[in-house]
């Protein structure tokens, strides 16, 4: 498989924010967003068997949480189900982020997944493939990343027409970041102010979780490998 990099951070997003997670991210992305932040995976990567792969997530214990990331990691579907496979098997938690445009039935049910459904604003509204919903438990995420009142109308309308709230674990309401961003650790590099975003969520009723990219609170906001 074709690896960008493998290090060790802390989770910077989802319920597993600010747990110390082993990143595993893959080459390649078949998708285009406006405020993506990791276009440096869209080419390129180094080729790596699946023991090479293991023999560098275990140089990086004892962590035991592991996140495959990309890129779109289920581009590599033949080779990324089989590493999540091993991974379980040598005790590790999985989770995997993806944006739900691949089929994820061939994903482990064990694995935890964490499915990004583009929004409007990002350019790519439309990817996330329905069928996917079937694929998904209560171990699962779904997260809509908002730039705008219209990305926020349609994650709304999408969590009521689809009962999502009840389908998964936690529904995931982020605003987007600058990919602009300044160097500073603050509110200012989002696309929409979290205030903003809460109070849309509370007069709504919904009942999804706010996410904060909180790895772009610690570090300043274009540091790559964190
Ligand atoms: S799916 Fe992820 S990696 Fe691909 S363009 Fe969108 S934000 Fe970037």
């Amino acid at each position: 498989m074709y690896i960008i990099e493998i290090y060790k951070s802390v989770q910077g997003e989802s319920s597993f924010a600010g747990l110390p997670c082993i990143f595993v991210r893959l080459a390649g992305c078949n998708l285009r967003c406006t405020w993506c932040d990791s276009e440096y995976t869209f080419t390129g990567g180094r080729k790596m068997s699946l023991n090479e792969v293991m023999g560098e997530v275990e140089k990086l214990a004892p962590v035991k949480l592991v996140e495959i990331t990309g890129g779109e990691p289920m581009l590599q579907e033949r080779e990324v189900v089989p590493l999540m496979d091993e991974l379980l098997a040598h005790g590790f938690q999985v989770l995997i982020e993806t944006s739900g445009e691949r089929p994820l039935e061939n994903v482990p049910k064990s694995v935890h997944k964490i499915v990004d459904v583009k929004c409007p604003a990002s350019g790519e509204g439309g990817s996330f493939r329905l069928e996917n919903l079937d694929a998904l438990t209560k171990n699962d995420e779904l997260k809509f990343v908002i730039a705008s009142r219209e990305d926020y109308v349609f994650a709304r309308d999408s969590v009521l027409k689809h009962g999502l709230e009840s389908r998964v674990g936690e529904v995931l309401f982020s605003p987007a970041f600058r990919k602009d961003a300044r160097p500073e650790r603050d509110p200012s590099n989002c696309l929409l102010d979290p205030r903003e975003l809460v109070e849309w969520i509370l007069s709504d009723g919904l009942n999804v979780r706010l996410g904060l990219q909180i790895h772009k609170f610690i570090w300043e906001p274009m540091t790559k490998g964190v």
